[in-house]
């Protein structure tokens, strides 16, 4: 498979556009950031009254509204929660963009599951950082880059001279993802793994996997201190081995007890019953009865924070044991806190 490193990108196409970020969020603060720091000249598009509006402007970026900033942009990119890119693109971008310009997303959703429809002239790209926004903006502060993937849905009309993959590429550059690695994938293939990878393993998968280790030691009478730092906090000093080299890295950096026990006892918690769980999950996300029960429960709110599944989710979350005492034990972390990727007064 071509994997794309900065020479293959030429940054002075992006360097050359008129780019309209809109959102300021996880994804938008780190896109906007990075690539004002490449040279790129951008605006950063939210709705009035926005409470990210003030940390837009303390970053040194120009902000405006949706409605002006799409007007007269030669690309612009949703970062918008994917539940209101629709409503957004319908009222605010559509009748405003200008002819030619190049539509962008991080995730394929709204495209794939055709709740965003584009004319059929128009340049529709993907450029998806395969990480947390805050992290996309971190390791770019710090000289590096999160793997990315670009895909081509239409390589419409635009003014540049180039094609949109070499649109999506110089985009990427811009945004620290050349220095990682850059694969090209489509909408459908990028919407399909994204939503599968963060409900069974990366955010679904692990922190049910973390809650009933946690739960499993505190019922079995030891202390929800012990359980917090077994099943939660060294989960990451694990990962860190997993990421920096593959699982015989891990393996060879705990004891042979710990290696043992891992080959020994991981097959009994992950079953077969595991994989049928995961392919019935990747079904319903390839069928988009996930996206439209996902879309269903926010429409049944309009406070923009989630729907009532959501709430009443984030709720329980909240008030379980691991996340009191969690929170006592990483307040005397104090190490823990020089260097947040998440400040929420900045981020
Ligand atoms: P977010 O919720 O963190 O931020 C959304 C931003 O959009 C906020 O600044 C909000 O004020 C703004 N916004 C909300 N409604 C708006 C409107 N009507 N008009 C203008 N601005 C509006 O979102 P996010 O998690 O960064 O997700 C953005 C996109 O990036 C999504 O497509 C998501 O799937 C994708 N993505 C996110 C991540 C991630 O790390 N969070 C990773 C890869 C891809
Ligand atoms: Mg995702
Ligand atoms: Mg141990």
């Amino acid at each position: 498979m071509k994997i794309f490193y900065d020479d293959d990108a030429n940054i002075e196409i992006i360097q050359g556009l008129k780019v309209t970020i809109i959102g300021y969020g996880s994804q938008g603060h780190a896109h906007a950031n990075n690539l004002k720091d490449s040279g790129v000249n951008v605006t950063v598009a939210l709705r009035e009254g926005s409470s990210s509006w003030k940390k837009a402007e303390e970053a040194g970026l120009h902000v405006s509204t949706v409605t002006d900033a799409v007007d007269g942009a030669d690309l612009v990119m949703i970062l918008a929660p994917d539940e209101f890119q629709q409503g957004v693109y319908e009222s605010e971008i559509k009748p405003n963009l200008k002819v030619n310009a190049v539509l962008a997303f991080a995730h394929g959703f709204n495209i794939h599951f055709q709740k965003i429809v584009p004319s059929e002239d128009m340049s529709v790209i993907m450029i998806a950082p395969k990480g947390p926004g805050h992290t996309v903006r971190s390791t770019y502060l710090n000289g590096g880059g999160v793997p990315s993937l670009i895909a081509i849905y239409q390589d419409g009309n635009n003014t540049t001279g180039y094609s949109a993959q070499d649109i999506a590429l110089s985009y990427a550059k811009a945004n620290g993802g050349t220095r990682a690695g850059v694969l090209e994938t489509t909408f459908k293939e990028e919407t399909e793994t994204d939503l599968f990878g963060e409900q069974a393993v990366l955010c679904g998968g692990m922190t049910e996997l973390i809650k009933a280790g946690y739960e499993t030691l505190v019922e079995g009478g030891y202390s929800p201190e012990m359980a917090y730092f077994e099943c939660l906090h060294e989960t990451k000093l694990i990962v860190d081995l997993i990421h920096e080299g593959g699982i015989a890295n891990m393996h060879y950096s705990i004891s042979n007890t710990a290696e043992f026990g891992d080959y020994v006892s991981g097959p009994k918690v992950i079953t077969s019953d595991t994989k049928v769980a995961m392919k019935g999950i990747l079904s319903r996300i390839q069928s988009g009865e996930f996206a439209d029960k996902f879309l269903d429960d926010c429409r049944q709110s309009n406070d923009g924070t989630g729907g009532p599944i959501m709430k009443e989710r984030r709720k329980e979350t909240a008030a379980h044991s691991i996340e009191k005492v969690g929170s006592e034990l990483r307040s005397k972390m104090k190490f823990l806190n020089s260097e947040r990727l998440v400040n929420k007064d900045k981020n």
